[in-house]
């Protein structure tokens, strides 16, 4: 039976409220862009220019570095002013393109778009690399390597996520809004590149306004091949493996991945980016970001410069009304908290929050009580409890029992702690263990 839901997550508040009813605006190019060359996962891009360099919008930096990497592209015209270590949301000290705005923006005019139903599907494929788009839903997985099965694997649904379930985040909603046709497009590009018929969307029932948008044009242009089932709104509704349950009942394997079990899954702002690399040529340079928490001035969805660091975005949000007790990049529950505003935004920042110490959850914790309310909200099947009283005790070696590998790092376990234990972080550190171990 068909079970649009999945077993655990919690309903944390949505907190959606600051951003939901804003349409997209495009904040100010900054004056200087750090554009770090890791990017996604797999190896770094390689740069492909040199101090003093001048640079158009969309020019190739830093060229992908074999498969498993991605092309980075310069997001604003200038003059590469260093190529040095800094923060970045991946490492405290990564390699950074530094470019400052020089010249103008005339190279920026959209060209004609191609007729892309008269191309092959690995020419399809080949304009997504040259892109450089990886996801954009968070995890940043280099796209062209998703849409690249081996060929002894046959994949038979496509499956979006537009499920956007992390509270704050409105961007996929936001973008739907705007951009729906693009996006179905996009959705068609990616379909032919993959040889599949069948594409599920998968939108959470607390954005009926997308759902129907969708719906609607779907029925007006005869596509009978794209299904749009609600959603249950709970979280991690959108968490790879759990989106896949709830819109297939197939389930991925330990240790697996969507091709498994015969899907790709593409974040839907990944769609929009395909749909304007492949008609357009236009190559990976900006992204969508919801700016928000009780502590930014004018919270929105914002169109920005990948590079542009979050000290400039904050001015450009209009301040700060007061110091935030934590700034996430990302959604609250699985986004990472940073400890400095020069980091910049890449291809994977789906939001920037500034929250103030009742919005987040750090504080004070307590013992463990046992009350296995963590095991109930884990949509793994993972005891979260044991795994972190063996990590307080300093004893990760003991955790492998546990699986924390097969961890999502949703963070449902820290949010319905009773006890407020940073259950989710103590098995990142069993995580990280048992992967410096092997
Ligand atoms: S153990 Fe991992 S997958 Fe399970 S609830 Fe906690 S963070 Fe999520
Ligand atoms: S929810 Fe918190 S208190 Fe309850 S068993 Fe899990 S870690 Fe212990």
């Amino acid at each position: 039976m068909f079970n649009p839901s999945f077993k655990g997550g919690v309903h944390p508040p949505e907190n959606k409220k600051l951003t939901e009813e804003r349409s997209i605006e495009n904040l100010s190019v900054p004056h200087t862009c750090f554009v770090p060359v890791q990017q996604h996962i797999g190896k770094p891009a390689i740069p492909v220019v040199q101090v003093g360099d001048y640079v158009q919008v969309g020019q190739l930096i830093a060229k992908a570095d074999g498969f498993i990497s991605s092309n980075i592209h310069a997001s604003i015209p200038g003059k590469i002013a260093s190529i040095t270590n800094g923060p970045t949301p991946a490492s405290a000290s990564g390699l950074r393109i530094q470019i400052e705005t020089h010249g103008n923006f005339a190279s920026e005019k959209t060209p004609d778009k191609i007729e892309w139903d008269k191309l092959p599907p690995k020419d399809l494929l080949e304009k997504v690399f040259d892109a450089g788009i990886a996801g954009m839903g968070g995890a940043s997985f280099p796209t062209h390597v998703k849409l690249s099965p081996p060929s002894n694997v046959k994949i038979d649904v496509l499956i979006i996520n537009a499920a956007e379930c992390e509270p704050y985040l409105t961007v996929d909603d936001a973008l739907i809004k705007r951009s729906y046709k693009e996006i179905i497009e996009g959705i068609m590009i990616t379909r032919t590149i993959l040889g599949v018929k069948n594409v599920i969307i998968g939108v959470e029932s607390n954005k009926k306004r997308s759902y129907k948008t969708i719906k609607e044009y779907l029925k007006k242009i005869g596509e009978k091949n794209i299904k749009i089932p609600m959603l249950k709104t709970k979280y991690p509704q959108g968490a790879e493996k759990q989106l896949i349950y709830s819109l297939t009942h197939r389930t991925v394997p330990s240790g697996g991945l969507p091709m498994e079990v015969g899907t790709v899954v593409q974040n839907i702002g990944t769609c929009f980016a395909i749909q304007q690399a492949v008609c357009y040529g236009t190559p990976l340079f900006e992204r969508l970001v919801t700016v928000s928490g009780s502590l930014i001035n004018k919270p929105g969805n914002y169109k920005i410069r990948i590079g542009t660091t979050i000290a400039d975005i904050i001015r450009e949000c209009g301040g700060l009304k007061e110091q935030p007790h934590k700034i996430v990049m990302g959604g609250p529950m699985c986004g990472q908290a940073v400890e400095t505003t020069d980091i910049p935004i890449v291809k994977g920042t789906s939001g920037l929050l500034f929250l103030s110490k009742e919005e987040s959850s750090a504080g004070r914790y307590a013992n463990c009580i046992r009350c296995g309310r963590c095991v109930q909200a884990c949509p793994i099947n993972l005891l979260p409890f044991e795994i972190a009283a063996n990590i307080e005790i300093s004893r990760p070696e003991c955790t492998e029992r546990f699986s924390p590998l097969d961890c999502i790092q949703c963070g449902a376990c820290s949010f319905i702690c009773p006890s407020r234990r940073p259950v989710s972080h103590f098995v990142k550190v069993a995580q990280d263990y048992i992967r410096s171990k092997r």
